[in-house]
């Protein structure tokens, strides 16, 4: 690598404490400068007079022409005119709406970068805590495009004809797209086909604004190794006009298909997919194979969206986590409770607990469609339960937690803490919660096991997962 990434995953913040004199450029200017830097979103920055200007699609190193295209008090958005200087690592041939929309928003680093780029990334978030620890290379994928399981795409009218896409970054405005370049092409297949027969039958979508209208979504979900298919229209209605319709359609044009469901969402918030499911044709839910044993997945239940990196990720943190065949776990945001039971064999005894009871009933009915009678699964919320078994006298000897970007909370690690397991594995999808944690974790008593691995579960994208491991 020649340049090395420079970070700020926190820069909007950081530019609205550092400046302080005039802004430096008005709308519609245009400025020439250096890219410095990448945010998390994956834009490029230049500055002017240290003033910060995110642009899309320019890389650290570049020389850019930009136009100004907003201002705002502590920085100002802008978009590339004439590319004076290309970076070394700007990969070749990419998909530009993927990177225009944000699909894909680091598709115009070459893979390597991307991959320095994510190690960067951790790095620079423990030094801001002030945690010595040692990040590895991020581990990539052979075939770093069309690895993901699973699409929610959002479905809008745009000039009277219902479509299907992404929305533009920062609006609600959408943009059809139908090769999603990260997506299963068999998944964007499935959104497309959707699409189509809702058009046929005249179905509309609906509108926000003036809360009319049928269908918000469409979800889709492929098993990477059975090759299931489910689909999903997501309404704002009660009724989905021409259900049997549109099943028999699907069908027809759809031989993976194996459930298709009626979900309802009338809640205006950002949360895609309601609690009410009806199936309208086929199973419930879809299997899917990992690590050699079966998983049911549902509509409403996580399922890690990159299988492929997933076996790796899980294999990983087992061999780092030492288990034996005495070794009592505790599994803590267990999901469909695919982390539990690829380890159940390896230990005695396995407790998970997930806030989703969905979830927890696919992951009791994973356990038993796998044979594997060493687990046992609570529907709750895990800081909650892990107070209770911390006060039960549970005394793992290994804790995994594998929350959500949120991380974890004090009173989580608290618990953790009171049941003193030796080992405490923690896979993180978000390396800025990992870092925040890591500073209780250890004023609790815990120390840094060996190096921060990241792993590329999200390529093309500025998402990491790391696995760390805490010893007492
Ligand atoms: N380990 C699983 C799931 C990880 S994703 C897997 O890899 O498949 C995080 C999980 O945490 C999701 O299933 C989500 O439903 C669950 N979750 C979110 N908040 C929670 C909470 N407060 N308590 C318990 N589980 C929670």
């Amino acid at each position: 690598m020649n340049y090395v990434v420079m970070m700020s995953t926190n820069i909007m913040a950081k530019a609205n404490r550092v400046y302080k004199t005039k802004v430096p450029v008005t709308k519609n200017q245009q400025v020439e400068a250096e890219v410095v830097d990448i945010t998390y979103q994956g834009m490029g920055v230049i500055k002017i007079d240290n003033f910060p200007i995110f642009v899309i699609d320019a890389i650290p190193g570049e020389v850019v022409q930009v136009g100004i295209t907003k201002v705002l008090k502590s920085y100002a958005f802008g978009r590339v005119i004439k590319r004076v200087k290309a970076s070394p690592n700007r990969a070749e041939n990419v998909d530009k709406v993927a990177i225009t929309t944000g699909i894909a928003p680091l598709a115009n680093l070459k893979y390597e970068a991307q991959l320095t780029f994510k190690q960067r990334q951790v790095e620079q978030l423990f030094k801001k805590v002030n945690v010595s620890v040692e990040v590895n290379p991020t581990i990539g994928m052979t075939d770093p495009t069309k690895y993901r399981n699973k699409a929610q795409v959002p479905v809008q009218m745009v000039n009277g004809q219902l479509e299907t896409g992404f929305y533009r970054r920062g609006s609600h405005k959408l943009m059809p797209v139908e090769d999603f370049y990260i997506q299963d092409p068999k998944v964007d297949e499935a959104v497309s086909v959707t699409r189509d027969v809702l058009r046929d039958l005249g179905i509309s979508a609906y509108d926000e604004e003036i809360h009319k209208g049928v269908v918000r979504h469409i979800m889709a979900r492929r098993g990477f190794y059975s090759h299931e298919l489910m689909v999903v229209i997501i309404t704002n209605t009660k009724k989905l006009p021409e259900a049997d319709n549109i099943a028999a359609a699907l069908r027809a044009k759809l031989p993976e298909l194996k459930s298709f469901i009626h979900n309802i969402n009338n809640h205006d918030t950002n949360v895609i997919m309601g609690q009410w499911n009806e199936t309208v044709w086929g199973a419930d839910e879809i299997h899917d194979q990992l690590m050699g044993k079966d998983f049911i997945i549902g509509p409403n239940s996580f399922y890690q969206i990159n299988p492929q990196t997933t076996a790796v990720l899980y294999t990983l943190a087992a061999e780092k986590a030492g288990l034996k065949p005495t070794d009592v776990v505790v599994d803590a945001y267990s999901g469909i409770g695919t982390i539990t039971l690829s380890i159940a064999d390896q230990v005695a005894k396995v407790y998970g607990v997930e806030v989703v009871e969905d979830a927890v009933l696919d992951a009791e009915k994973n356990a038993q469609n796998n044979h594997i009678d060493n687990v046992e699964f609570v529907t709750a919320d895990a800081p909650e339960q892990m107070t209770q078994w911390a006060a039960d006298g549970l005394k793992p000897d290994v804790v995994f937690v594998d929350p959500p970007r949120k991380g974890l909370t004090n009173e989580l690690i608290s618990a953790v803490s009171a049941m003193q397991p030796k080992t405490f594995v923690y896979i993180s999808c978000n390396p800025a919660t990992l870092a925040r944690d890591t500073v209780q974790i250890l004023a609790e008593g815990f120390h840094i096991d060996g190096p921060i691995q990241p792993i590329d579960q999200f390529p093309q994208t500025t998402h990491v997962e790391s696995v760390l491991i805490f010893k007492r």
